[in-house]
């Protein structure tokens, strides 16, 4: 089959298209043709390799993927030959104590496809029949492989750790990602007033077409001013992180006492300043978010279902075109996902 690889870390040169071998199924497993993969961060981070993660070589990337089932393993009841689907992105062992209460990504052997094994970025990819999710009817290929990681994180991030409540305020940070692109919906789906921040005035146009209710543009120095206007001076009750170093001085503040600070990543930089003095004084809550359960992703489904949730596409590409693709998404330059067609 045809597969982009990389065979060493580095910059998005080192992808390549190549000819592999087609993966081989287990009995508990689904071997998928697929027809969309869309990127995310975590892309990148496997491609530029990570200090102390082991990444298997040559590597196919990509965690997000719709596509249609060619086969499935003996023990796999419940998908079927020629069914459309879309994969969950995590992997867990499926009987340790976290597993069995519903927490499959506090798994010691968690993983994610793509990422310690192969992925989406091909024509062919098998999966454990868990992962194996019916696609929404109402999405195209492209706009179904744009949910999982995203919906899944953004969900468990607002729903399950800050567990958002009617009437509160959350101020979204970088409205133009794929995963700022679905906070804003869901904090709007549980009656959130939503505060959005992107790097642009025409992504800050987009933002509020899903739903974002303010918006600042944070190329401006005092954005954390802003959301104090906006917020009579209080400031919100949820800050919704993933940027990292350049915004997370300005989060803390923007909270208001007993605010929540839910973070899922650190984009411009891991190594952010924390003035201590705002956490105890003020009360803040800080809690890290990564990935989510199965079931959670379940229970976003159907609000994407019903519409209520959508996937942002900001362009297809073919796969072909991984390395361009990358290169956009080093630049920042879309608003919502990118997604390889093979
Ligand atoms: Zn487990």
């Amino acid at each position: 089959m045809r597969a982009v690889i990389f065979e060493e870390h580095g910059g998005p040169g080192v992808l390549k298209l190549a000819e592999v071998r087609a993966p081989e199924i287990k009995s508990n497993e689904v071997l998928v043709e697929v027809r969309a993969c869309a990127l995310n961060h975590l892309d990148v981070w496997a491609r530029n390799g990570l200090p102390g993660i082991r990444i298997p070589m040559p590597h196919i990337l990509g965690n997000d993927v719709a596509g249609v089932v060619r086969e499935a393993g003996e023990l796999i009841t419940w998908v079927n030959r020629g069914d459309e689907v879309l994969l969950q992105p995590g992997v867990s062992c499926g009987h340790c104590e976290h597993c069995l209460a519903g927490r499959d990504n506090f798994c010691e052997e968690y993983d994610i496809i793509g990422y310690g094994r192969d992925g989406g970025y091909a024509e062919l990819v098998a999966v454990p029949g868990a992962n194996v999710i019916p696609k929404p009817l109402n999405l195209s290929w492209e706009e179904a492989a744009a949910v999982p990681l995203v919906t899944l994180t953004a969900w468990h991030m607002l729903v399950t750790r800050a567990a958002i409540q009617p009437g509160e305020s959350v101020l979204v940070h970088a409205a133009g990602s794929g995963v700022g692109s679905v906070a804003i919906q869901i904090a709007k789906l549980f009656g959130a007033r939503v505060i959005a921040t992107a790097s642009s005035d025409a992504k800050l146009s987009k933002a509020r077409e899903l739903g974002a209710d303010e918006t600042i543009n944070y190329s401006s120095d005092d954005w954390p001013k802003q959301v104090k206007r906006l917020t009579d001076g209080k400031g919100v009750d949820v800050v919704f992180e993933h940027t990292g170093a350049a915004t997370w001085p300005g989060s803390l503040v923007s909270l208001k006492k007993g605010g929540r600070l839910v973070t899922c990543g650190a984009t411009s930089g891991y190594d952010a300043r924390t003035d201590l003095r705002q956490v105890f004084y003020r009360q803040l809550s800080i809690l890290g978010s990564f990935m989510g359960s199965k079931a959670e992703l379940l229970a976003a489904m159907k609000f994407v279902e019903s519409g209520q949730i959508r996937p942002v596409v900001d362009r297809t590409l073919p796969l072909t075109e991984a390395r361009r693709a990358h290169e956009l998404m080093e630049d920042r330059a879309q608003f919502g996902k990118l997604v390889l067609m093979p």
